[in-house]
């Protein structure tokens, strides 16, 4: 029997491969209802919790993930909130850390899990992960600490680890380990039994839960290399109704320091435009000023991302700029950590 027996969950199915089998008529990945997963993975029973599901019709393919998504998934959440000790999202792998990262931001004062879950393999076949990382996955969301909720934040469990959502990053295509956490440790580690990092999670929340639905995704990604050209800068810069640019940078945050660069930077910051300055490289952080190549992005107003994942900056950006803030409003709570998903410095 596995712990907290009785635990009520609400396991949302949005698409991916995860809940695919192969039909037997057509060989071609259909998508299954719940009793075809509890027929799959017959050990659910043992577990001894209660569940309710919500499929979407038709599953999508998480590449066509999108941020009205986001808003439903938060409101199927928050209709749900107060019946279900733990919220399960089965989720394609290729956009699942985007999708934990804007929830982690739209679930305001969450105390409860909602673990996001997927596979490599589909649950039909039989060197499939998927029964593993469901069954680990409803594990951690019933998971219960003096009476509270033993992980009350959005997290991805994957191939034996608990990470936090808004940390993560598809990272491979091939094996089963798929995601990985560069810059924060996992939550959890399921081995023979379940270890958690109590210290590593997010504390349990004071405030009554809420929701964050709406959402503004004027922004563009400037990703720079070695000979970008003015036209390309330019073209993003002025694109339509810009709100803000991730500038993907070189190592801490590095840039060429061109003066037509430098002055198209200005102009866009100038014009209320936030340059939000992320590194390229998956593990680490931004360090404005460390180098001379960074020292004028500081001078300009271009703001840190810290070692936020493009997942987070990308959500995180959709979210602020969705609330009536002011643009310095927005700027401070970018380099702030919100949901743990940055490293202040
Ligand atoms: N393309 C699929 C998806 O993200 C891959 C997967 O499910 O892992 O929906």
């Amino acid at each position: 029997m596995a712990s907290s027996p009785g635990a009520k969950l609400f396991i949302i199915y949005t698409g991916g491969t995860i809940g695919m089998a192969f039909d037997d008529a057509t060989g071609a990945l259909v998508p299954m209802g719940f009793r075809e997963i509890k027929y799959h993975i017959p050990e659910i029973a043992k577990l001894g919790y209660t569940f309710d599901m919500h499929a979407f019709h038709p599953p999508i393919d998480s590449s066509n993930m999108s941020p009205e998504i986001w808003i439903e998934l938060a409101n199927i959440i928050h209709t749900h909130y107060a019946n279900y000790d733990g919220f399960i999202i089965l989720h394609g792998s290729d956009t699942m850390a985007f999708t934990a990262s804007a929830l982690s931001f739209m679930l305001e004062n969450l105390a409860k899990p909602v673990i996001l879950t997927g596979s490599q393999l589909p649950m039909g076949e039989i060197r499939t992960d998927a029964k593993e990382n469901i069954i680990t996955t409803m594990e951690i969301a019933a998971a219960k600490k003096n009476g509270k909720a033993r992980v009350p934040e959005v997290c991805i469990y994957f191939d034996y680890y608990l990470f936090r959502g808004n940390r993560t990053k598809k990272y491979n295509t091939e094996t089963f380990e798929a995601f990985h956490s560069f810059n924060y440790p996992s939550l959890a580690e399921a081995g023979i039994d379940i270890k958690y990092s109590d210290q590593l999670i997010l504390k349990y929340p004071q405030e009554p839960f809420r929701i964050n639905t709406r959402l503004n995704a004027d922004i563009a990604v400037l990703k720079m290399f070695p000979g970008i050209t003015p036209h390309t800068v330019n073209a993003v810069l002025q694109t339509r109704q810009l709100k803000a640019v991730i500038l993907e940078t070189f190592g801490n945050g590095n840039t060429i320091t061109a003066p037509w660069f430098i002055d198209a930077l200005k102009q866009a910051v100038q014009e209320g435009i936030i340059v939000l300055d992320r590194t390229q490289c998956d593990g680490g952080s931004v360090e404005l000023g460390r180098y001379a190549t960074s020292a004028h992005l500081l001078e300009i107003g271009v703001v840190s991302a810290h070692d936020m994942t493009f997942e987070a900056a990308v959500t995180k950006l959709m979210v602020l700029l969705g609330q009536e803030l002011t643009v310095e409003k927005v700027k401070q709570l970018l380099g702030t950590s919100l949901k743990g998903e940055l490293t202040e410095k």
